[in-house]
């Protein structure tokens, strides 16, 4: 670490507590990613508070992740799973209750680093009250889910407020290239202000296990092709694109696609099981070629991935696209759109095949082709695994840390510049703080 004062950094997570389980409505990459990083950070020296308001009847007030990380509930009203679409009406009071929360604590924060919309309107309030840089990571935007997939629908306050933060924040951190365009396309964000940190994946837990053995620990046939989707259930993931490519495949014998990821809708704090996946399986006739197997914790994927000829990612928009590599770091080839920052982890051709038709034709093409690769033509799963291995959540801790330490360098400067400003010119009423 080249800086010799550890930092203090408040991480906002408004709308979902990330170490709840994975693969729920509101819990994915943003989760796993919010996590990794406070741990990497904590394991460098530096101090992160994950300020969480999603509380739930048992959650402690304050929780130790490691010695130096902690995850802290704030009470923004009644307990129990707020809808994310309710929770906008919660940003003042969260924003109080986090101000009182910065007041009590005998820390002195570095900067805020929010994550998501939501905590970024919360951030955006703090940034102004207690003069914080603000860093922000969006994770996924409004217009950009829409530009890829219509069916995901926002409300324009959400839009209004994603480029009132791309305006006023101190700096956006985005995952991928692709996100970065993104904004600046669909927000006008400078790109001068964003900054690209691309995640990592845990290699001491998704490894290669022997692809037998993890298919007789889940009960699986040995002689089945599978192919494996794991995501949250909704539009933009492409589960449905990859079921009509399914349809297409049906010539192809012992085919089956295992669906990994919960299918669940949250309203007036009580959540049910949809259903919608299995309906059109049916409808699809797909029946005896489809598995749906629910939420896996994530612990208990790298067993899945390795069970797996091939893993499936048909998003039509991902922030980074964690699935693959996760796949790959388990040693198994994907099938993946040209999403989030896939191009610069799979190797087209040699370690999956990244696809270009964005129609079920071009999936169920690129499909069979992956899976009548010979033996000759396939990589090895520790060769896969090879091929990812500079993808480390350390190595997007030290660019997260480069972020930061730009940020409090451009504050420090413009401090500076008002101090000179001062002492040139004693009489003018400057305020001692830089503005915001
Ligand atoms: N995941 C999981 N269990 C599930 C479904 C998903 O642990 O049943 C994990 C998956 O392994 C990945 C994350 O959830 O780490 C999903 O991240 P990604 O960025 O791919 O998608 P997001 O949901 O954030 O859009």
């Amino acid at each position: 670490m080249s800086t010799a004062r550890p930092y203090r950094i408040a991480m906002l997570s408004i709308h979902t507590n990330p170490l709840a389980p994975l693969g729920m409505p509101d819990t994915g990459g943003m989760s796993v990613c919010i996590r990794e990083l406070a741990r990497e950070l904590g394991r460098r020296g530096h101090g992160v508070d994950i300020f969480t308001g999603r509380t739930r009847p048992g959650n402690g007030e304050t929780r130790h992740l490691d010695e130096r990380v902690r995850l802290i509930h704030l009470d923004i009203g009644p307990s129990g799973q707020v809808p994310k679409e309710q929770l906008h009406s919660r940003v003042p009071r969260f924003a109080e209750a986090l101000d009182d929360a910065l007041a009590q604590r005998d820390t002195a924060y570095h900067l805020v680093h929010s994550h998501y919309w939501l905590s970024g309107v919360v951030a955006g309030k703090t940034r102004a009250l207690r003069h914080l840089p603000h860093v922000i990571s969006f994770h996924t935007t409004a217009l950009a889910k829409r530009a890829q997939c219509a069916e995901e629908q926002a409300p324009v306050h959400r839009i209004d407020a994603e480029g009132g933060l791309v305006r006023n924040c101190d700096r956006i951190v985005a995952a991928s290239v692709r996100e970065c365009q993104a904004l600046i396309k669909n927000y006008k964000a400078d790109s001068g202000k964003i900054g690209r940190v691309p995640w990592g994946v845990a290699h001491n837990q998704f490894r290669p296990i022997d692809q037998r053995a993890a298919r007789s620990r889940l009960g699986l046939d040995q002689t089945e092709k599978l192919v494996l989707f794991v995501g949250r259930i909704t539009p933009v993931k492409g589960l449905a694109k990859l079921l009509a490519a399914m349809a297409r495949l049906r010539h192809y014998p012992g085919l089956r696609l295992l669906v990994v990821g919960e299918e669940r809708e949250i309203s007036k704090g009580s959540s049910k099981t949809v259903g919608l996946v299995v309906g059109l399986v049916q409808k699809l006739g797909l029946s005896d070629r489809v598995t749906v197997a629910g939420r896996i914790a994530h612990e208990a994927l790298p067993h899945w991935y390795s069970a797996a000829d091939c893993v499936a990612l048909p998003s039509h928009d991902e922030t980074f696209g964690l699935v693959a590599l996760e796949s790959l770091a388990c040693g198994t080839p994907v099938v993946a759109t040209r999403v989030g920052a896939v191009e610069t982890f799979v190797q087209d051709g040699r370690t999956g095949i990244l696809v270009d038709d964005p129609l079920p034709g071009g999936l169920a093409r690129a499909l069979e082709e992956l899976l009548t690769r010979s033996q000759g033509q396939r990589l090895s799963p520790a060769a896969i695994a090879r091929s990812v291995a500079a993808h480390t959540w350390s190595a997007a801790a030290a660019r997260l840390l480069d972020e930061y330490r730009s940020v409090l360098a451009h504050r420090n400067e413009q401090r500076q510049q008002c101090r000179t400003r001062q002492a040139a010119h004693p009489d003018s009423a400057h305020p001692g703080r830089v503005s915001s």
